[in-house]
């Protein structure tokens, strides 16, 4: 990492303000107004203020997106700053992020190439197997019963792998990130420091920072997440909507071994899922109308582990709460590109997805990888890749790839969370007819694990060398 240790630019900073603008609101005013600056104007201006970086791509927002694309493009020989309005010291805290992360196989591969892997693996649960049920509170499949309509993924059935993915605590992962970024010479952090406005022009992006540095880069990429303030700055709208719905988090620790398997029951409030971690513990996934989820938050311990005991049934054993809580908003939101001249965005700022199929940061993953091939490709041709038609490629691939997934995941929680009689029998019967299609189960076996369509090469399966 290099240090930024530049003075505050003295000059005024004629950037568009970020910030403040709703995410999908198709009446808000066109806010890109380009500042035209040649590059001789450029270097002149940062060598008079000695105090502005120039660099290949300037990214904004260090979360599990950012902090990603930072260290593969960096592996590919960019010259990258990371800006983050949030000091690392409290991303990297436990209480910063309760969350795990159902990691798909093959984004798995991702971290193995980043180098990542050995960092994480130790405190990484495989999953072996994933049973989704239907269910009412008194399900017989909680009681360790047989129920007649469900969903049963056997890891055992995937090719070549040995797992379906791995439940990891989001805190192991940004630790893993920030100890990387931080031994990278490639990589300029910046943070804590907001962006708080930017321009786009024919030369190049401008990020401006809150205490007056300044940023250039060939490219400029919203990881900003939800509602994403730079996507707003470049006037790419988003479809949108809240669900109404809140996620309780946390982890419980239980009696008996959980045998790597994720569990997912469809209640009325919304999913609940169970996940397996390492040290005899799961990790909640407890969807609910958001006024119920308020209400079970405000309990006291003992009535909270109770709540969770109904619905989690007694299959391992007894239970005892092993974190605090958190709990979290839900909504969807899809942008309508995920590029504009010299912008592309990664992750939640591109779109966001209920966590029913833990798939919102497999997705902002493949961006990272999809975006760090195709910039690679473009820069070995010579050619800008702020360019629109570079960045245009990205925009295909990913859009177009995540789209399904997206509002396929939008579908399934209106058609789970809810208790209407007819639709209840229609989705048990449709998860007992899945469940008796193992071609059909196969197939959605590697949709979760990240693993088809048109893949990046830092997703690919490694090679088993066969030289003797
Ligand atoms: C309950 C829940 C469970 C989930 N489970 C899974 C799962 O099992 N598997 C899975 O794949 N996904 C899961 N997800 C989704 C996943 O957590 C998100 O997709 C992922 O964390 C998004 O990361 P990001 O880096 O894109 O965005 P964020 O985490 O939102 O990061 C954005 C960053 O940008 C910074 N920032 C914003 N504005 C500025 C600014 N102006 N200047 C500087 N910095 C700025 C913020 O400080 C922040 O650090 C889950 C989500 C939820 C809510």
């Amino acid at each position: 990492m290099t240090l930024q240790t530049v003075a505050p630019a003295m000059g005024a900073v004629a950037a568009i303000p970020l910030g403040g603008r709703p995410v999908a609101s198709p009446d808000r005013p066109a806010a890109t107004k380009d500042i035209a600056m040649t590059n001789d104007e450029r270097d002149q201006a940062n060598s008079e203020q000695g105090g502005d970086l120039r660099v290949d791509v300037a990214i904004v927002g260090g979360g599990l997106a950012g902090g990603s694309l930072a260290l593969a493009l960096a592996g590919a020989g960019f010259r990258v700053a990371l800006v983050d309005a949030t000091d690392p010291s409290v991303m990297r805290d436990a209480a910063f992020d309760g969350r795990t992360t159902a990691l798909a196989y093959a984004t798995a591969r991702m971290f193995r190439r980043l180098g990542l892997w050995d960092a994480i693996a130790p405190s990484a649960e495989p999953i072996r197997d994933i049973l989704v049920t239907d269910g009412a509170l008194e399900s017989p499949s909680r009681r360790g019963g047989v129920v007649d309509s469900h969903l049963w993924f056997d890891g055992a059935a995937l090719d070549g792998e040995p797992y379906l993915g791995w439940i990891v605590e989001n805190q192991i992962i940004r630790n893993a990130l920030f100890d990387a970024i931080e031994a990278t010479d490639a990589i300029t952090l910046l943070a804590p420091a907001s962006a708080s406005g930017t321009s786009f022009d024919a030369g190049a992006a401008r990020i401006s920072l809150k205490d007056g540095r300044r940023i250039f880069a060939d490219l400029a990429v919203a990881a900003d997440g939800k509602r994403s303030a730079l996507a707003a700055a470049a006037d790419i709208r988003s479809h949108a909507w809240g669900y109404g719905q809140k996620a309780i988090v946390c982890s419980v620790a239980h009696e008996r071994s959980h045998d790597g398997v994720a569990q997912e029951y469809f209640l009325p409030g919304g999913p609940f899922a169970i996940l397996p971690m390492t040290n005899s513990r799961c990790s909640l996934v407890w969807t609910e109308r958001a006024d119920a989820a308020d209400a079970y938050i405000a309990l006291p311990d003992d009535a909270f582990l109770e709540a969770i005991g109904a619905r989690f049934g007694v299959y391992l054993g007894a239970l005892s709460l092993a974190s605090p809580r958190w709990s979290f908003p839900l909504g969807f939101h899809f942008s309508e590109s995920f590029v504009a001249r010299r912008l592309a965005l990664v992750g939640d700022a591109a779109r966001a997805i209920h966590p029913i199929a833990g798939q919102g940061f497999n997705l902002g993953l493949k961006d990272v990888a999809a975006l760090v091939d195709v910039l690679t490709s473009a820069r070995g041709l010579g050619r800008d890749i702020g360019d629109l038609s570079v960045l245009d490629e990205y925009d295909r691939w990913r859009r177009f790839d995540s789209a399904a997934l997206a509002f396929g995941t939008d579908m399934l929680n209106r058609l789970f969370s809810n208790d209407v009689g007819p639709i209840r029998a229609a989705r048990r019967l449709g998860l007992s007819a899945v469940n008796a299609l193992g071609p059909l189960k196969r197939t959605f076996m590697r949709e979760s694990g990240a693993d088809l369509g048109r893949l990046p090469s830092l997703l690919q399966p490694e090679r088993v060398s066969s030289a003797p």
